[in-house]
């Protein structure tokens, strides 16, 4: 896989170092109380919460909201 980047829009999370197409994604993943139990969802909780990794390698919020399986 080519390397991923990020930009504007697209973040790298340096906790987990998972790639996110959105702020919206990388905040989805974030999970607990700030100052308490503040941490990442893993991969299977990130996919029960019907997050999933587009074809560039993002993870985004939901592949049938604004979002498409083939966008990048
Ligand atoms: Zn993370």
């Amino acid at each position: 896989m080519s390397e991923l980047t990020t930009s504007h829009t697209k973040c790298k999370c340096t906790a987990c170092g998972h790639h996110f197409k959105s702020t919206a994604a990388f905040d989805k993943h974030r999970t607990g109380s700030h100052g308490v139990d503040r941490r990442c969802m893993d991969e299977i909780e990130m996919l029960a919460h019907k997050m999933a990794r587009n074809v560039g390698g993002y993870w985004v919020t939901s592949l049938f909201v604004g979002e498409s399986y083939w966008s990048k």
